[in-house]
């Protein structure tokens, strides 16, 4: 019984977790859309938090829910135009600050090399913008777009975004291993290094396969 119904509440999250259009910006005041489809299906949050999505995303929601339909709250943001972020390349100080804050990796650098973004991927949140510390990045608009993304982009931006969790997941794990937890015995040792191994190599699965993007991008 608890089963089935933990199953129809899940069933509901992803549901509204489809129309939202998964930029991961949090203007929503969660930390990405995943969770604020979380909040609406438990009655914790309105529908109308969500300024990526517009009008067209709080009807889709309202119908969906069967609640009625409400304006836009303002207090978390307006509408805008489909946006991708670029970076000056060279202005920028290969800090690595905009990486870690973009939630689809879709930031291109290593430590004290310039940095790129990766338009293809790029949802517009802006949650780069404010850890720059030399300003370098800017917002330009897409022309023709009205909103954040379409379906093909926010399917896209889910997965990555996705992705993005369970890596920073296995890094916290190891982290939490090396430095709060030694391996005393044979067996710790053998799962600390296989998770370090894994980490490692979504690391470097994930750096190749951005290279090859960008390297698609270019020749495209
Ligand atoms: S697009 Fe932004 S505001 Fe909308 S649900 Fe996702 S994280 Fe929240
Ligand atoms: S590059 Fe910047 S604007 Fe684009 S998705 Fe990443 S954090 Fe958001
Ligand atoms: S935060 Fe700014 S300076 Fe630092 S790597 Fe990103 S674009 Fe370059």
């Amino acid at each position: 019984m608890q089963t089935t119904r933990r199953l129809t509440q899940e069933t509901l999250i992803a549901q509204i977790d489809a129309l939202l259009p998964q930029t991961q910006c949090r203007q929503c005041g969660y930390d990405g859309c995943k969770p604020y489809a979380t909040a609406i299906a438990n009655s914790e949050a309105d529908i109308n938090q969500c300024p990526p999505g517009g009008d067209a995303g709080i009807h889709a929601l309202a119908a969906l829910l069967q609640r009625p339909y409400q304006p836009l709250n303002l207090a978390h943001g307006v509408t805008k135009p489909k946006a991708v972020a670029v970076i000056d390349e060279a202005t920028c100080i290969g800090c690595t600050l905009c990486i870690s804050a973009c939630p689809v990796d879709a930031i291109l650098g290593a430590a004290k090399f310039m940095h790129t973004v990766i338009s293809q991927e790029c949802t517009g949140c802006e949650l780069c913008l404010p850890p720059c510390p030399v300003d370098c990045i800017s917002m330009h608009t897409v022309t023709g777009r009205e909103l954040a993304m379409n379906t093909e982009e926010a399917t896209l931006a889910r997965r990555r975004h996705e992705q993005r969790n369970q890596r920073q997941a296995l890094e916290k794990h190891h982290k939490a291993q090396t430095y709060h937890k030694p391996a005393t015995a044979h067996t710790d040792h053998a799962a600390a290094e296989t998770t370090n191994t894994n980490a490692e190599a979504l690391k470097k699965a994930a750096i190749a396969a951005a290279m090859a993007r960008v390297k698609a991008q270019k020749a495209g």
